[in-house]
């Protein structure tokens, strides 16, 4: 036996008691039954997006979501300013073309959080941006973009901010009213602790006025009808039943934990496996503008990262993410996002020290679980 343990940036581990409300005999959802659970979980979905307004529950990826954001949003021809500093800005840039926007891309360099300058300075140049399409934390390069900057740039201008929150809801403060967000999007197999399946996004009011007059073709990903479909409990199409009914168990048990410390707790989790690649003498990719969700580390340059991604995974039993294109077997990412705690990175750093050793890379074993557990000794209570 060899036991498995899932430390990337998404999916993410389920708790059990998650698993368990899933798990229940599936009950109809045109019911009173299945209301009050939607309800619940409608409740617990604005706590956690810091919103007054209504978060729709999409039955998709993260992606349908963020497809969504595009349909009622925007009309073909409308200009955008796409932040692409990672493979997840590029799905911003590719979606907008598919649905006839003119895309202004803002490249950022992989690592690095974009430079609000530079976003005052697109919106300058191009006048006609009605919007911007940004990740909060880019998961694909572990940086994170400076999205309460952005707002104060698009919120006293008629520009649309829309952010994918996908690893960044539930990890750290992203108050989407506070800030004057537009668009805020997350999924359900990161923060949220759940099985990937659903998506989720809410619409700021100005958002929703702009909708009424979008007239890109959309169905399925409806938000219109999705809102007045929640706002009698229930959904448009038939909903996700069985994820839904764990949602509800997942935000629960945010609740009881509350933002404040869920926010702390990963910037614990980030701190500490950052102090461990430190004290291993490997670099960051983020450095500068590091995610709280996801740690990305260049492995020594006579490592070949891919294989060793595969090692951790086959014969250890660690699923770390590698990198992508230019990347690509340079680097592991370390999730600790969600259902994640001091010992899920403890196993984490002692499994990539190990498997350095293995692949010849001089490691003196223990020295980066040393310095993750001197930031969370700390944290111990009394
Ligand atoms: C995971 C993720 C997505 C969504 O991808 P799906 O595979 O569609 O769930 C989008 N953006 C970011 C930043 C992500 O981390």
């Amino acid at each position: 036996m060899i036991k498995n343990y899932l430390i990337a940036p998404g999916p993410t581990p389920v708790p059990a008691r998650v698993l368990l409300a899933s798990a229940q005999p599936i009950i109809h959802h045109r019911t009173p039954q299945f209301s009050r659970i939607f309800a619940d979980a409608k409740t617990g979905l604005k706590e956690i997006f810091q919103t007054q307004q209504d978060v729709l529950m999409l039955a998709a990826s993260g992606t349908g979501a963020m497809e969504s954001a595009v349909t009622n949003l925007f009309n073909p021809g409308d200009q955008v300013l796409v932040v692409n500093g990672g493979k997840f800005g590029e799905r911003w840039t590719k979606l907008s073309k598919t649905f006839g926007l003119e895309v202004v891309e803002l490249k950022v360099e992989w690592g690095c959080g974009a430079r609000v300058e530079d976003i005052g300075k697109a919106l300058e140049a191009h006048p006609r941006i009605v919007g911007v399409l940004v990740q909060a934390s880019e998961t694909s390069t572990t940086a994170v973009h400076p999205v309460k900057e952005i707002a104060a740039l698009t919120r006293s201008r008629d520009i649309m901010l829309v952010v994918d929150g996908i690893t960044a809801v539930g990890v750290y403060d992203v108050p989407m009213d506070r800030w004057g967000i537009d668009a805020l999007i997350t999924g359900s197999q990161k923060a949220l602790m759940m099985p990937p399946g659903l998506a989720f996004i809410a619409l700021s009011a100005r958002a929703w006025e702009r909708v009424k007059n979008v007239k890109t073709p959309r169905f399925y990903f409806d938000l219109a009808r999705e809102r007045d479909n929640l706002s009698k409990d229930t959904t448009a199409w038939t909903p996700a039943i069985a994820l839904i009914t764990g949602l509800r168990e997942a935000l629960l048990m945010m609740r009881e934990e509350g933002l404040e410390r869920i926010f702390a707790r990963h910037a614990r989790l980030a701190a500490a496996t950052r102090a461990a690649a430190a004290a291993l003498g490997l670099r960051l990719v983020a450095p500068e503008a590091p995610s709280p969700a996801v740690t990305g580390i260049y492995v020594p340059p006579a490592v070949d990262g891919k294989k060793l991604v595969g090692y951790l995974r086959d014969r250890m039993g660690i699923t770390f993410a590698g990198g992508q294109d230019h990347l690509a077997g340079k680097i592991v990412r370390i999730g600790h996002l969600g259902y994640v705690g001091a010992y899920d990175v403890v196993t984490a750093v002692a499994a990539l020290e190990m498997a350095l050793r293995k692949f010849g890379h001089a490691v003196e074993l223990g020295r980066g679980v040393a310095a993750a557990e001197e930031i969370f000794i700390d944290a111990l209570p009394e």
